[in-house]
């Protein structure tokens, strides 16, 4: 998942959900038994972490775990690294299973006996650490343990499974590349798409879910404010630069703040100024660089243009012309906001409470971060997506940090570590009672 917001506020209430039997009694037995395979493998992928676009050995293993329980295996499909398993059992309905590959440039400060000590060099040339922070070794397994799962039990369903491994989810673009060389048509198309997070706030052992929209638009944008630079002890011959960025700043608060609706969440963030050398030297030029969240295409293009209209009216009330008005540009790696398909989560939401409990199956407000997962739904036609939170926190360890008044520690930090055998199990069971369930009721 893309750059936390430590603002979310997460856990909701309880729903009083329908509880829909698990269509496999026997399927919490099955995953206990295959468990210690798949600890092995997470153990595996957690001491060999890769980065975004990088992950050749991760997508290696990966491959072969499928292979070796029957699926058919295209890698590298979707850049060098992105993979498809297939697995056909006859007619009925296509549902694809999504698990991302890539970890972090983070230094593992867990203390845990597995920990990663894996460094890299980065596309800079620059040593840096590298470490699952983000989880994406438990969304791997899960996705084995789910496949293995369902290929042992294929004499219960019949249709299609299509699981991906997706490059690059940090980095933004495995997504986007998956879907671009032909996912939904070299492939059985998918009439679901079903894909986890882990969780760094819900105990392991739970899940939690939100209905809509549940992750947003990310986009990040890149802005050059033009002056007329020249001698700091002569302002009145210069447009100064630095000034006008500093107003631009300061009104850009103003787009969230009074001219969207209140009701309709966005984030305008000025994260990075560079701009002159010296104290005494106005420059000709500033660079911002800005992070903007919602979560409808319509605000999105509307934050778009009230900044561009803003940095414009700031650049002719300074007296530039209409050539040295701002430069706006919008990164290519804009991530489109994730929406769970309503209909889609409350039958899911229905099968995982009947799974675990109702009592383990919660609500959760959305978030302002980003995920592009959301992209296997935005196709034409649109695909129902639907994808959950799966709890990952030492109930032992959340209740401590609640004694004390202290915070867990977040995705992507150096500290985060999941307890693997309640959440990799959890999401097992959770994804192929819902794969289960899609297949074996068609058109519901
Ligand atoms: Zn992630
Ligand atoms: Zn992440």
């Amino acid at each position: 998942m893309k750059y936390l917001s430590l603002l979310c506020c997460l856990l909701g209430s309880c729903l009083a959900l329908p509880a829909q039997q698990s269509s496999l009694p026997e399927l919490p037995a099955w995953i206990d038994q295959d468990y210690p395979y798949l600890e092995s493998l997470y153990l595996h992928l957690h001491t060999h972490p890769e980065l975004s676009f990088y992950e050749f050995e991760t997508a290696k293993r990966i491959a072969e775990e499928l292979r070796s329980v029957g699926y058919t295996v295209s890698a590298p499909f979707g850049g060098s690294t992105g993979l498809v398993g297939v697995l056909e059992n006859g007619e009925g309905p296509t549902v694809l299973v999504r698990a991302d590959l890539d970890a972090l440039p983070v230094a593992e400060e867990t203390g845990l006996p597995y920990a990663s000590r894996v460094t890299t060099t980065d596309e800079a040339g620059n040593t840096v650490p590298v470490m699952h922070a983000c989880g994406h070794d438990v969304h791997m397994s899960v996705l084995v343990g789910t496949a293995r799962a369902l290929a042992a039990q294929r004499d219960q369903w019949s249709g299609r499974l299509v699981l991906i491994g997706q490059p690059a989810e940090e980095r933004s673009g495995g997504a986007k590349a998956m879907l671009k060389e032909g996912l939904y048509e070299k492939f059985p198309r998918p009439d679901y798409a079903l894909a986890l997070h882990v969780n760094e706030q819900l105990p392991a052992g739970s899940v939690g879910y939100c209905s809509g929209f549940a992750m947003a638009n990310v986009d990040m944008v890149d802005i050059t404010v033009y002056g007329r630079g020249g001698h700091g002890a002569a302002p009145h011959l210069t447009i100064d630069p630095v000034v006008l960025a500093a107003r631009l700043i300061l009104d850009l608060q103003t787009i969230v703040s009074r001219e969207l609706d209140p009701l309709a969440p966005a984030v305008v963030t000025v994260g990075a100024i560079h701009g002159g050398a010296k104290g005494n030297v106005i420059p000709d030029q500033v660079e911002l660089q800005l992070t903007l969240r919602s979560y409808s295409d319509e605000l999105r293009n509307g934050i778009i243009e009230k900044i561009e209209r803003i940095g414009n009216g700031l650049a002719a009330s300074a007296g530039l012309s209409e050539q040295e008005y701002p430069k706006v540009v919008v990164r290519d790696e804009y991530t489109p906001a994730l929406y769970n398909d309503p209909k889609l989560t409350e039958r899911i939401a229905g099968v995982f409470a009947g799974a675990l409990g109702k009592e383990q199956v919660v609500t959760v407000d959305p978030r302002m971060v980003g995920e592009d997962f959301g992209r296997f739904g935005r196709t034409d036609p649109r695909v129902p997506i639907f994808l959950y939170w799966l709890g990952s926190v030492d109930p032992a360890k959340k209740a401590e940090a609640e004694r004390n008044g202290q915070t867990l520690p977040a995705l992507h930090s150096s500290r985060y570590a999941p307890l693997p055998e309640p959440t990799i199990k959890t999401g097992v069971l959770t994804m192929s009672a819902a794969v289960l369930h899609l297949l074996q009721n068609p058109g519901k």
